[in-house]
Formats: structure tokens, sequence, C-alpha cells
């Protein structure tokens, strides 16, 4: 009798850890998907809350209720996301990104990017330092804009930044301000799309800062990344950026087309940590519209076990 009661509570006992454990799992899986909506700020978990100070055992019971109806909203969140990759003919549901690291990771510049005298420059790379399974998707220019990208993206819950150059997005500014809206972060990729070393201090910095001014006026924000246009990028490039508010230069690791991805590395596959490069296309410019791209893109980052996380959480 004993024993099977001692038996029964060691079972109890286990659930209750394997409980606990899902509980984790989940919440980690849930803020993140909360959060790559981009929207709405992460809260601080139930989970986290619960069990500290004066009265705990009283809050438990709260606090549970509360993580119940947490696992509630992930569960939702997840089916709803299950649900938008059928509507938009993904193969595969994407995979929620963990939740973003408590302290951002120390970026240095890549090995053979560095220009003389940079130390203090900002860091230019191509993959972000991390262990997780995740990749970053970063998107270009903004000739095309296609509004089926906005809800697309919104109701998969992909984070997604864009770098953007004033001389193709001043026919529509207020097409960003919806991307801006549904969370995306709106990033500086110079005003003309030059080759930016061909160029002077002075015009470079009227190229960059010009549209850090513009981007910051449109949009309320002033851009911390830059992206040179087509990577090129010189000493000056780097100090004009500094000077106006530029805090690190992501440039990418692979690129997406809607039908095949394009490498930098060797071994052609995705890293934890990598940068995608892809650009605001359309048919006139590829063989594909915008959701099309990013059905290509999305079976290649889920097939390999991938998440897309918020470059801006990491940088
Ligand atoms: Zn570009």
């Amino acid at each position: 009798m004993q024993l099977v009661r001692q038996k029964r509570n060691m079972g109890a006992r286990r659930v209750r850890v394997i409980v606990a454990v899902l509980v984790v799992a989940a919440l980690g899986a849930g803020c993140a998907a909360e959060g790559s909506g981009g929207a709405r700020p992460a809260s601080p978990s139930a989970g986290a809350q619960a069990g500290r100070g004066p009265g705990a055992a009283k809050e438990e019971a709260g606090a549970s209720g509360t993580l119940a109806a947490h696992l509630e909203k992930v569960r939702r969140n997840q089916a709803l996301r299950a649900a938008a990759a059928r509507k938009w003919g993904l193969a595969r549901t994407p995979l929620a990104a963990p939740p973003p690291p408590a302290v951002k990771p120390r970026i240095t510049t890549r090995k053979g990017f560095e220009v003389k005298g940079g130390e203090s420059l900002p860091p230019v790379f191509t993959t972000v330092p991390t262990k997780e399974k995740i990749v970053f998707l970063t998107i270009d220019d903004g000739a095309e804009k296609d509004p089926e990208l906005l809800r697309m993206m919104t109701e998969l819950q992909i984070p997604y930044s864009a770098f953007l150059s004033d001389y193709v997005i001043d026919d529509d500014y207020g097409y960003f301000a919806k991307m801006r809206d549904a969370g995306a972060a709106l990033h500086n990729h110079t005003l003309n799309h030059r080759y930016l070393p061909g160029l002077s201090y002075a015009q470079q910095q009227r190229e960059i800062c010009g549209q850090q001014e513009k981007l910051q006026k449109r949009y309320g924000t002033r851009p911390r990344l830059f992206r040179p246009p087509y990577g090129n990028y010189n000493g000056d490039t780097l100090r004009v950026a500094k000077s106006c508010g530029v805090e690190a230069v992501p440039l990418w690791a692979s690129e997406a087309f809607p039908d095949h991805m394009e490498w930098r590395e060797w071994d052609r596959d995705l890293h934890p940590g990598d940068i995608i490069l892809t650009h605001f296309r359309g048919k006139g410019d590829w063989k594909g519209t915008m959701p099309d791209m990013i059905r290509r893109v999305m079976q290649t980052v889920t097939e390999k076990g991938y998440a897309v996380a918020k470059l801006e959480d990491y940088v």
C-alpha cells in the first residue's frame, strides 16, 4: 500500500515535471511567435512572474490560470499560422523563432570585410553570431509594392526588415508606412542606390545621411542599420554612416529569388544567424511575384529546420 502510494506520488511528480517542461517550451515558442508578428512588444511571460515575491502560493492559482490562458493563445496562434500556410500555398508551416536573447550578441566585422582603420566603425557582417537555428529575412530597394506581401507576412507571422532606397519608394511612401505598422523595421539603403566607392565623402554623406533624414521624417524613426547598394563600400562609407547614426552594416549570406537561392558560402547551405537578402521585385523583374519568392525561400528555410527571427532583436 505504502509502496503503491509512493509509486503514484512519483508518477504524479513526473507528470508535473513533464507538464512544467512542456509549459516552458510552449511559452518560449509562443512568445517568439507573438513577437515575430512585430506590432506588439513581447510582454514578460506569466511563468517568469509566477512564484516571485510574498504570497506566492496564493498567486499560484492565478498564475496557472494565466498560464493556461497563455498556452491557449499559443495554441490558437500556431493554428492560425498553419491555416495561413495552407492559404498561401506553403508546403510547411513556418517554424516559430525562439524568444529573443536578453542581451544582443557582440557583432564584429567579418574577416575579409574590414576597412583600414575601421576598428571603431559600424561592423560589416553577413551572419549574426548565434547557436539558434534561425535566419533573418531582409528585403531591399522598394520598387515593387505588392499589398499581397504585407497580408501574407502578417498572416504567416514572418518577421523581416526592409532596406529602402528613396528613388524607388518615393511614388508610394504610404506602402512602407503600412509595412512599419505591421511590425517591419525600415532601414537605410541610400537615396539613389549609387555605387558608393565611386563617390566622394561629401557625395556619400548626401546619399547615406540624406536617407537617414528622409526615413526619420517620413516614418518617425532614425534607422540604426544601413546596407550599401550592391554590398559595395569603402572606409568613407562606414565613417559617413557612423556620423549620422548607423550602428551596424548587415550584408547577406544568401539571396532568395522566386525560383532559386544564391549562396555566398562554398557549402551552399544555411547556417545559424545567416542573413538572407531578397528584393521588392515583381513579375517584370523576375520569374514570379513577391508571394512566389516568399513561398520559395520559406520552403528552403523550413525544410532545413530554421525559423525566421527578427533581425532587430539581435542587432
Ligand atoms: Zn539594392
